[in-house]
């Protein structure tokens, strides 16, 4: 196969030299309020690679990356605490043939941790791409949770751009009695 990033053979989904030079994980941290929101890229810094979220190597390229930061973070994460974590995905609806968010929850699932598959999911599903805050705020996703109630949980999603998505779905948890810890996404729009 090739490289998804340079296009040169490769054994993985992503080359060796790929990995190591241009697909490093670092941790960006923004605030919302309390919440605190952890990412992994920079979003322009991988934005040719997340253009094909919608095709068919948006799956390929979503596991390689999960693989490379959610997975080796919730390791290290885990090795420090010894209570139970749950993972609470946004919207792990299936669009383009998979859903985005289960790819990268289901590299979380390490000891002590429980991912709680499609449980809070968007009633709105009008895509908030290239769309202000005005918009966003005006459109707010109406999540409906379904999940475990009086856990802690990691929250998590694949881009935050606003954090309007966040802050709707924390709100949603608290009234369930659950309690956010943080978020991860994979990228950050800054
Ligand atoms: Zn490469």
């Amino acid at each position: 196969m090739r490289c998804l990033s340079c296009h040169k053979l490769s054994l993985s989904t992503f080359c060796k030299k790929c990995q190591t030079n241009l697909l490093q994980p670092t941790i960006l941290q923004r605030d919302f309020g309390d919440l605190k929101v952890y990412s992994f890229f920079k979003y322009q810094n991988i934005e040719d690679l997340l253009l094909t979220k919608h095709t068919p190597q948006g799956f390929k390229l979503y596991k390689a990356l999960a693989k490379l930061s959610f997975k080796p973070f919730m390791q290290k994460f885990m090795q420090e605490d010894s209570r139970m974590v749950y993972v609470v995905g946004i919207d792990e609806n299936v669009k383009s043939g998979y859903a985005h968010v289960a790819l990268l929850t289901h590299e979380m699932k390490v000891k002590n941790v429980k991912v709680e598959h499609a449980k809070l999911m968007a009633k709105n599903q009008n895509s908030y791409a290239g769309k202000n805050l005005q918009f966003r705020l005006e459109n707010p996703r109406d999540f409906v949770y379904n999940g475990k109630k009086g856990i802690e949980v990691i929250l998590v999603d694949d881009i935050v751009t606003t954090g309007t998505t966040l802050k709707e779905a924390v709100k949603v948890l608290k009234q369930n009695g659950v309690e956010v810890l943080f978020a991860l996404t994979l990228a950050s729009v800054v």
